[in-house]
Order: C-alpha cells, then sequence, then structure tokens
C-alpha cells in the first residue's frame, strides 16, 4: 500500500517535473536531451486520442489501432519515418511552442475542421504535442468546446475526466475562454481579439523593431479615404477637419480597468502553475453596462500612421495639418489619465478631435 503511495507521487512528480521542463523559456532546453517519456495516450470521445510524442511516434501502436490521422501542435514536425511507414496517415503539422504568449487561438479553426474530417471520415484520430498536457490538450478541449457548445471549464473538465494531468498554460487558457466569447470561432470585430493580435504584433515588433509583414492586416484603412460604406460616426481633427478615425477604430475602456486583454505572464510563479491545475482566471470583459472612459481614445493603428510600422513608439500628427493629435507605444504602452493602462497603444487627445456623424456633416455642408 505504501509502496503503491510512492509510486503515486513519484509519477505525479515526474509528470509535474516535466511539465515544468516543457514551459521553460524556449532555447534553455534542448529537446534532445530528454524525452517525452514512455507513451501515454487516452480515448477522449469515440476514436479521438490525446497522447505524447512517443505516442504519435510508436508506429505498432499507431499500426494496430488503425490511426488514420495525427494532429501534431508542436514546435518540431514528426519525423519522416512516420508517414514512410504509414503512408495512408494522414497528417497536420501546427508549428507552435508552450509559452502562454504564444498564438493558439488563431489555429483551432483549422484544427477543428481537421479533427471533424477525420472522425466523420470514419477515422480515428491522435491529437499530441510534447507530453500531451497543454497544447494539444488546448486543441482538444477547444475541439470538445465547439462541438458540444460548452464552456471552457466543462470542456476542461470532460478531457481531465479521461486525462487527468492535462493542464493548458496560463496563456492558453484565456485564449480558449476567448474563444467561447466569440461562440467558437473567430470575431473579427471583438475588441479583446483585436487587442489580442496586437499583442501577438507588438512581441513580434519588440523582436524584430519592425512590424512583420504578416500581422500588416491590423492596420485599418485610412477612414477618410474610405468610399465603401463609410461610418456615420467618425473623428476629425479640431484645426483642419480631417477625418483620423472612425467609431469602429475605438477601442473603448472602462475607467481603472486593466488591460482590456491580457496575456498572462510567461514568468512561471508557482501561483501560476497552480492556476494552471486550477483554471480559475477569467478573461476580463468590457463590462457594456459602465461607463466608457473618453480622457484619451484608444484606436487600431491606421494606414495615415506612417511611422508605426518602422518605430517603436513616437507622435501621431494629424496628416494634412501636422498638428499633433497623439501618440503610439508598441511595447510600453499608455496610461490614460482614468488608470487604465494599455499596450500596445495608439492614442488621440480629445482635445485635438472632434467626433461628427453624416447627418450633421450633411447640415454642415448644406
Ligand atoms: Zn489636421
Ligand atoms: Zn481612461
Amino acid at each position: 500500500m505504501l509502496y503503491k503511495a510512492q509510486r503515486a507521487i513519484s509519477i505525479e512528480y515526474f509528470t509535474v517535473s516535466r511539465i515544468n521542463m516543457e514551459h521553460d523559456e524556449e532555447g534553455k532546453l534542448n529537446r534532445d536531451d530528454f524525452d517525452a517519456g514512455p507513451s501515454s495516450f487516452n480515448e477522449i470521445e469515440a476514436n479521438l486520442f490525446l497522447g505524447n510524442l512517443t505516442a504519435a511516434t510508436d508506429v505498432n501502436w499507431l499500426k494496430e489501432i488503425k490511426m488514420t490521422h495525427i494532429l501534431t501542435v508542436d514546435s518540431c514536425p514528426l519525423p519522416r519515418k512516420i508517414q514512410e511507414c504509414l503512408p495512408n496517415l494522414v497528417i497536420k503539422y501546427i508549428q507552435i511552442t508552450d509559452m502562454p504568449r504564444e498564438d493558439l487561438l488563431t489555429h483551432l479553426e483549422d484544427a477543428y475542421e481537421f479533427i471533424n474530417q477525420a472522425l466523420v471520415s470514419n477515422g480515428r484520430i491522435l491529437v499530441h504535442c510534447y507530453f500531451g498536457v497543454s497544447r494539444s490538450a488546448s486543441v482538444v478541449i477547444a475541439y470538445v468546446m465547439k462541438k458540444h457548445k460548452k464552456s471552457f471549464l466543462d470542456a476542461f473538465e470532460i478531457v481531465k475526466k479521461k486525462r487527468r494531468f492535462v493542464g493548458p498554460n496560463p496563456g492558453f487558457i484565456a485564449q480558449l475562454k476567448l474563444y467561447e466569447e466569440m461562440d467558437f470561432g473567430i470575431d473579427n470585430t471583438n475588441i479583446q481579439f483585436k487587442m489580442y493580435r496586437l499583442q501577438i504584433a507588438a512581441d513580434k515588433v519588440r523582436k524584430a523593431k519592425i512590424l512583420p509583414q504578416n500581422c500588416i492586416d491590423l492596420i485599418k484603412p485610412d477612414p477618410a479615404l474610405t468610399t465603401v460604406r463609410p461610418e456615420p460616426t467618425v473623428y476629425r481633427c479640431k484645426k483642419c477637419r480631417r477625418i483620423v478615425a472612425s467609431a469602429s477604430n475605438i477601442l473603448p475602456h472602462t475607467a481603472h480597468e486593466k488591460q482590456i486583454w491580457r496575456h498572462i505572464s510567461s514568468k512561471r510563479t508557482s501561483k501560476e502553475i497552480k492556476r494552471v491545475q486550477e483554471p480559475v482566471e477569467r478573461v476580463k470583459k468590457v463590462d457594456q453596462t459602465a461607463e466608457l472612459c473618453t480622457k484619451i481614445y484608444f484606436v487600431e493603428p491606421l494606414a495615415w500612421m506612417p511611422d508605426i510600422i518602422h518605430n517603436v513608439e513616437g507622435k501621431l500628427n494629424c496628416p494634412k495639418c501636422n498638428t499633433k493629435l497623439g501618440s503610439f507605444s508598441w511595447i510600453a504602452g499608455s496610461q490614460c489619465p482614468c488608470g487604465s493602462k494599455i499596450a500596445p497603444a495608439f492614442y488621440l487627445v480629445p482635445s485635438k478631435v472632434d467626433w461628427s456623424n453624416a447627418v450633421q456633416n450633411v447640415q454642415v455642408t448644406v
């Protein structure tokens, strides 16, 4: 009995220490320095397996169980020999590290389609990462959420019942909660999703000191040049009346709000590890009933802001009369006088801009 208990503890310790290693800063550990441990997998629902890399490379097991699909959610693709031994196996690879600030969210729809295809064609699929604890578990939780219209917590419980040590990292938990808020899809108009993508872009700007090409779509068209269905409510430069933002470009915040979207710190404190195991962190929602702060207008990056692609921070001057309207900062962000802090931040000072709507404009013109 005692032996059994000790063994259980040592297995638990083994699992936890491995998880910690996996979550460590990128580059500190070489994946050749250790292996993913013994083959480990669980059937979460009929024909949907969740497991580790060892299971995914166990050709005999894959043959025996008649696996038809593998979804790899890892920093390295599966070794080529797997496909050579099993030429009919359908493989999909999503390259991702197990870091809280890594973008898993924008891959979830793709992953869902792949899993769903496998299952509706009466196939059998293994979703795996290195340990089958964080990345692949998050993908399977997202699948269960969308398939059965379950909240993150309910889906987490369902998966955990089948594989007791699943533990998405804190960043993935926040992303899965946002996925739930967006009704299990991507909603490009969702304010939190806009901030989420801006923060991913900011991480890239921090590293490269330039906005990468694949984030360019975050820069919205110049609202002054929009001729197709222009928005009725716009913000104009007070001095020269040029349109500088539309209502949909505003990223609203309430007074004393923390970040609209906050990636959970990648620094792994013991508190955070606890949070991994007890995912109670809630994604902060913009409270629709609370009064929105108008001390500063945080906006999306716009095409008339010339310096934002090549600089980490600077001024935002009116593109027509050159009056300073605000500032931007990719990395440090900005604090509103109300106490809210937003990063990255692109903001216009209310005393420099006026808002007006189309009806008023017509009256002015007439
Ligand atoms: Zn102006
Ligand atoms: Zn404010």
